[in-house]
């Protein structure tokens, strides 16, 4: 269907697929004749946000008292300013424990940075990376990432002690810096990064030419690069650039990735967005019986529902699981699938926060507490579970082992 409409409308939907729902952003003085053709078209309209400022504003609320900044509560959000500072903050009141990682640099010059935490200095450790704000629109994310921090280095729960006590964790609350700042200073809506080496005119798709400024950096990673829901126009949301890992901020992760892998067992990629309520297991491109193309898939699967189980239980929240071709869309070059299929990572998911898309990405600051919470007693849970499996053995040993047993019989089959 044809939707000419000059430029009056934006779409929150980042793939637009027959036969499902679409978010579509309209200016007021176009509405009526927006709602007229959509209906004339004989398609299903239902008024969802009335009045999209209001949540911006709302979502860029302050506190009325300035207050110190490290004694942020996550009753609003932060700018990459701000939360810069406060990882500085809380690493110098931890140093013993805790100390600030810079993976590299990206197209505006911005450092990437996260935490390392490390309770027990082993040599060798289990480690776990969690990434977060890769795109940038979705502020939720990087919230959920310093809660994490926060409650790996001063929670007294003994699940959360243990957790964050055993396991080396790097964890980067914004890992598109430039497309975070954007998102405060410009377009709340900044969804990729902010390369202008595309930048081309828009005109065709309706769209202003700055949209042509970036690229969807979880499109970008080097496994099943640009085959399936991501498109060639720069002006794009699922632009995936030039060629896979084509952009700084992804080849500092793929970078960092094997650098872990070298100071001990890389065992988790967790990687955060918004919004829909999901987790994501690897592949996006598969579904069905093709899921068993993660040879782990059983255990992901198993683990993720028992942490939900748990997610459900703080808030009586809901998420869905399942590959993102089976409950999402299709699509490829993300992080999270990289980093299992080609980076061999073993427990490795995408999760879809809240909510399920009255605010959408506009979450209002008021959810960020509970939000946070309920993904945290999932995230034990997830640990729980991955430990009971024996995935802190190195497992690569243990495929290893596996496949020498079948190489023996193999070779006892030849030999007669
Ligand atoms: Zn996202």
């Amino acid at each position: 269907m044809d939707l000419n409409l000059n430029g009056h409308y934006s779409f929150w939907t980042d793939r637009i697929q027959e036969y499902h729902e679409v978010k579509i952003m309209v200016k007021p003085d176009k509405q009526k004749e927006f709602e007229d053709h959509l209906t004339s078209e004989g398609v299903k309209i239902k008024m969802v946000v009335d009045d999209v400022q209001k949540l911006v504003d709302a979502t860029l609320k302050r506190p009325k008292v300035n207050r110190l900044n490290n004694n942020y509560a996550w009753e609003y959000y932060q700018t990459l300013d701000e939360i810069n500072e406060w990882l500085e903050n809380i690493v110098s009141e931890h140093s013993d424990i805790a100390s600030i990682v810079n993976i590299g640099t990206t197209f505006e010059g911005r450092d990437i940075k996260g935490v390392k935490i490390d309770f027990m200095k082993r040599d060798k450790p289990v480690i776990g990376f969690l990434e977060g704000g890769i795109h940038s629109r979705e502020w939720i994310s990087p919230a959920t990432m310093t809660w994490v921090i926060n409650e790996f280095l001063t929670s007294s729960n003994p699940d959360i002690r243990s957790m964050a006590e055993n396991v080396v964790w790097y964890i980067f609350p914004v890992v598109n810096p430039d497309g975070y700042e954007y998102s405060f200073t410009n377009n709340r809506m900044w969804r990729k990064n902010r390369n202008t080496e595309h930048f081309t005119s828009c005109a065709a798709t309706n769209v202003a030419d700055d949209l042509s400024n970036g690229v969807d950096l979880n499109r970008n990673f080097g496994f099943q690069w640009n085959t399936v829901g991501v498109s060639p126009d720069p002006c794009s949301l699922v632009f995936p650039g030039g060629s896979p890992n084509s952009e700084l901020e992804t080849l500092s992760i793929i970078n960092f990735v094997y650098q872990l892998q070298q100071e001990g067992t890389l065992i988790y990629y967790l990687a955060f967005h918004s919004f829909s309520q999901m987790v994501l297991i690897p592949y996006s491109h598969v579904e069905k019986g093709d899921v068993l193309e993660v040879p782990n898939y059983g255990d992901l699967h198993e683990i993720i529902i028992k942490a939900m189980d748990k997610l459900t239980a703080r808030h009586n929240t809901t998420y869905v699981v399942g590959t993102s071709k089976e409950i999402l869309y299709e699509t490829s070059g993300g992080s999270f699938d990289w980093a299992r299929g080609v980076a061999d990572i073993p427990i490795v998911y995408l999760y879809e926060l809240r909510d399920l898309g009255a605010y959408g990405f506009l979450l209002p600051p008021e959810q960020i507490i509970s939000n946070n919470e309920e993904v945290m007693d999932s995230l034990v849970e997830l640990d729980r579970v991955t430990r009971q499996l024996n995935y802190y053995r190195s497992n690569g040993y243990v495929l290893k082992f596996n496949a020498l047993i079948i190489l023996a019989v193999l070779f006892v089959g030849y030999l007669r």
